[in-house]
């Protein structure tokens, strides 16, 4: 329980009782919504953010300069020409699963990102995660001498790059899927690798760094403690590049890059996205940097036609607690005597990341927290309707269209944008694709019984 005299920024927990409807629907575990009145036109946000989109076309050209290596070193990037990108596709049988399911009537016209079939290890930290480890080796690169300007990427895939490379560390703290990508990423480049997995981590993605040559560092405790003790270890070696999952703008950029590639996505679906049709994207947020990065480039490249929602679990909603109540990294679930207990593991964060929650205040549309028996249900009836299997927090963007017609703020919310028969609801399916298919067994068990 709480200790009534703990103060956040000077405020008891009976004052933020009193003030925040989102707090006290937090500390009771009720799914809710939050409409982000800090939110403000586009043009007066990115005039105060330090980041544009100079920064996103910055990490746009890094990836398009290590194509050529992506397609000699992973040739199952070769067909997108190197690039790690995943389909866009409309889910019409889901959505109509959904309608049954929760009697409602979804107006517009549901797609989902399938960000769970990104090459190289299937989840979103496949951009974030991936991008940083190559910024990494490029400036270790020039750095010595071995890469210069118009040199083609593909010498990153030499003995020599190797051998400079297992000069030096790389290592991240990770619920599990961005220590996937980075542990995969740095083996392949040549670095050594240290992943500090949380509690939740589950075992076949340890199993599965080990395999790739990866030290694996296991906590009994959560995802903060496992970041902190990743931060520490590598602050006593200068050969040593740490992962800052919580503060790190070049994780956000390399997820920033989405953005564009969706813009192009859309065009060739023939969706048209402005004023009079706005997309509205739902995207699962643990720490927020991966569904924070993605939403910063998606308000540059759409401006105020796009509308972005975090969704979280009830018992690890610690993006909404931040945003909402302001005090953002200030505040854990756990401070308020939540247990970020949940299935989604990729969500299981308790403690936001201060850089996301402040940098996103003005940009997002706000936040909703939904439960694991929710999540579990949309896992199977995604599978049953579209043939698609995820990963339970990939599960959690699902809920946002039903959210625009059944919960009456986010329905006034859609209202006020457009007409809700010419909004677009994308969902992003942040990972599941490379889950052993007896682990996706489970789930979908789990989640068939509840339906
Ligand atoms: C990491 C992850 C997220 C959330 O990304 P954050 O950067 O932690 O907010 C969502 N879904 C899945 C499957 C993830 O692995």
């Amino acid at each position: 329980m709480m200790n009534s005299k703990q103060t956040f920024c000077g405020k008891t927990a009976e004052q933020l009782r009193l003030e925040s409807p989102v707090f006290r629907a937090v500390e009771a575990l009720q799914e809710t919504v939050w409409i982000n009145d800090k939110k403000v036109p586009f043009d007066e946000a990115a005039a105060q953010c330090p980041l544009t989109m100079d920064d996103v076309r910055d990490a746009e050209a890094r990836l398009a300069r290590f194509a050529d290596y992506f397609r000699i070193a992973f040739p199952e990037t070769a067909a997108a020409g190197g690039l790690i990108e995943s389909p866009l596709r409309e889910i019409p049988e889901m959505k109509a699963a959904m309608e049954k399911q929760y009697h409602v009537s979804i107006p517009g016209h549901v797609w989902m990102k399938m960000d769970s079939h990104l090459p190289i290890s299937g989840s979103i930290k496949a951009r974030g995660g991936i991008y940083e480890v190559l910024k990494t080796a490029e400036d270790i690169a020039l750095k010595n001498g071995l890469l210069h300007e118009g040199d083609s990427y593909a010498c990153f895939d030499s003995d020599e790059f190797r051998q400079l490379f297992s000069r030096y560390s790389i290592a991240v703290g990770s619920t599990g899927n961005l220590g996937l990508s980075i542990g995969i990423m740095s083996a392949k480049l040549g670095f050594k690798v240290t992943v500090h997995m949380s509690a939740d981590a589950r075992q076949w993605k340890k199993d599965m760094l080990r395999s790739k040559g990866v030290t694996v560092m296991e906590y009994e405790s959560d995802y903060s403690v496992a970041v902190a003790q990743g931060r520490k270890d590598a602050e006593k070696d200068e050969y040593c590049h740490f992962v800052d999952d919580e503060n790190s703008k070049t994780l956000f950029m390399g997820y920033s890059v989405a953005a564009l590639r969706l813009k192009n996505q859309l065009a060739e679906a023939g969706i048209t996205v402005d004023a009079q049709h706005p997309l509205m994207v739902y995207l699962p947020c643990g720490v927020g940097g991966g569904p924070g990065g993605v939403a910063f480039g998606l308000k540059m490249v759409f401006g105020d036609a796009v509308h972005c929602f975090f969704a979280e679990p009830t018992h690890s909603c610690c993006m909404m607690l931040g945003m909402a109540t302001g005090l953002q990294n200030n505040i854990s679930v756990q401070d308020i005597g939540v247990d970020n207990r949940t299935i989604a593991d990729g969500l299981a964060v308790g403690r936001a990341s201060g850089f996301v929650g402040k940098l996103m205040a003005p940009f997002m549309s706000g936040c909703y927290s939904l439960q694991d028996e929710r999540m579990s249900a949309l896992l199977a009836l995604l599978a049953d309707s579209e043939k698609v299997f995820l990963e339970p927090s990939a599960l959690a963007g699902m809920y946002g269209p039903v959210l625009t017609v059944s919960d009456k703020g986010m329905k006034e919310y859609t209202e006020t944008i457009a007409a809700p028969e010419k909004v677009t609801h994308l969902v992003w399916a942040t990972g599941g694709s490379m889950v052993p298919p007896e682990e996706m067994d489970k789930y979908y068990r789990q989640g068939k019984v509840l339906l």
